[in-house]
């Protein structure tokens, strides 16, 4: 049975990442402001932080599942900033996840200290992966793969120290030629040459790469499987499961943001002496102030995207497929967390606009949710396959 109350130890979990984001919410708007400029790994408050921490408390078997948890954990983290950390980490980009769920042992054990990135889009190739046109070719002399290609915005794409890029091995052969290759940075051939200037999260580092006749030793191959697929596409199927966690975690950052202006907006509700009345029941908006009716829809938005979120990560915590639930939290969270961060704009008005709040700048950030990871539309073409049964040339 699904049961999502917190016990006592899930709430001081929560606690510990709620104060790791009232710091980095401080720094919000000077990075924000800032873009060009890269976050410290440590903020003036860290040392202190830390040394102050009291240790967390182990949870058991009666307390909320941990992939319910990773879920809660990252809202909280993101109520505090989108970009900023108390401590950057130095690993842990969305590279990692493709090579935790797709590397040999000898490569976890290789790689995982690195942070990699993850880049996949091309300025010709986005919402349709499957259209990649790097290039790796084998050089059966050297035992070398040669990489030719560009990407584009890539997350954590200037601090990562690697990257796992998706690359064709053979283009007539479609998705089932597509492979991921580990390249490290310093690699000649592999160039970084510009940070992508953005709408929202502008203090996290997106990037460009580019490869010109990259060489990388045969054994970079993620996974090591050279064999093309003809008649299914289970290597690309294995590698797209990579999102089903991932999108849920998009989501959760999303609704993190989406949370904080809910937050800022209730309090200046109340401040200005407007009661959110719950119990007027059906039939009695007319009984209630306009700006609490809307701003009491919004909530219930979030909450329907919450619990949507938890479901999907409760799910991959039993062991669940939850591919279709991930593309279904996703595209939720990705439109609800516009309509939230906008309905509380509408609802403070200038002082929702206003540059030095950051209602205006979680209207910005919140926008990739429905972006990366695949876009909303996207998402609901997976939906629309999974509950209808279409295959993907049926529905595309
Ligand atoms: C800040 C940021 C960070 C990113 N980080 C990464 C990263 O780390 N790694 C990486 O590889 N990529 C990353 N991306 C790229 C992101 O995944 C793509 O932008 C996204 O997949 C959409 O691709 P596109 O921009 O090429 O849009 P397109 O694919 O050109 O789509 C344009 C529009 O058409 C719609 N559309 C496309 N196909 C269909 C269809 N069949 N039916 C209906 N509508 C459709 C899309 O929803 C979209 O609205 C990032 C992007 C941003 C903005």
């Amino acid at each position: 049975m699904i049961d999502f109350r917190l016990t006592e130890t899930d709430k001081a979990l929560l606690e510990r990442t709620r104060a790791e984001a009232v710091i980095a919410r401080r720094y919000a708007h000077e990075f924000d402001e800032n873009e060009a400029e890269m976050i410290p790994d440590t903020l003036p408050e860290t040392e202190e932080f830390y040394a102050n921490r009291s240790p967390a408390p182990t949870a058991g078997p009666e307390d909320t599942q941990g992939a319910v948890m990773m879920m809660l954990q990252t809202m909280g983290a993101f109520w505090g900033d989108y970009s900023v950390r108390v401590r950057r980490s130095d690993r842990g980009g969305l590279g990692n996840a493709a090579l935790a769920a797709a590397g040999t042992d000898e490569q976890k054990e290789e790689w995982g200290n690195l942070m990699l990135s993850m880049a996949i889009t091309e300025p010709g190739c986005g919402s349709d992966p499957s259209r990649v046109s790097t290039s790796a070719v084998l050089d059966e002399e050297t035992d070398e793969w040669v990489i030719n290609g560009e990407k584009i915005f890539v997350t954590t794409g200037i601090r990562a120290t690697g990257v796992v890029i998706w690359a064709t091995i053979d283009k007539s052969a479609g998705r089932a030629g597509i492979k991921s290759f580990l390249i490290e940075k310093g690699t000649p051939g592999f160039d970084v040459p510009h940070k992508e200037k953005k709408l929202g999260i502008r203090a996290d580092d997106t990037a460009a790469y580019v490869f010109t006749d990259c060489r990388i030793p045969r054994t970079h191959l993620l996974g090591l499987d050279e064999s093309i697929q003809q008649k299914n596409s289970g290597g690309f199927r294995g590698v797209m499961k990579t999102f089903n966690m991932t999108r849920p975690m998009t989501a959760a950052m999303g609704l993190g943001i989406a949370e904080a202006a809910i937050d800022l907006t209730r309090e200046e509700l109340v401040n200005a002496g407007i009661v959110l009345d719950y119990g007027v029941g059906p039939g009695g908006l007319g009984r209630t102030n306009a700006a609490a009716e809307k701003f009491m829809r919004l909530e219930s938005i979030f909450e329907a995207s919450r619990l949507t979120l938890l479901q999907c990560g409760w799910m991959a915590g039993e062991g669940l497929p939850n591919n279709l639930e991930s593309s279904v939290c996703k595209a939720h969270a990705g439109s609800a967390v516009r309509e939230i961060t906008q309905g509380c704009i509408e609802i403070l008005g200038t002082m929702g606009i206003a540059r030095e709040n950051l209602l205006e700048k979680w209207m910005r950030d919140s926008r990739i949710t429905d972006i990366y990871e695949g876009t909303g539309e996207i998402q609901r073409l997976i939906i629309a396959r999974g509950l209808l049964d279409y295959t993907r040339a049926d529905l595309k």
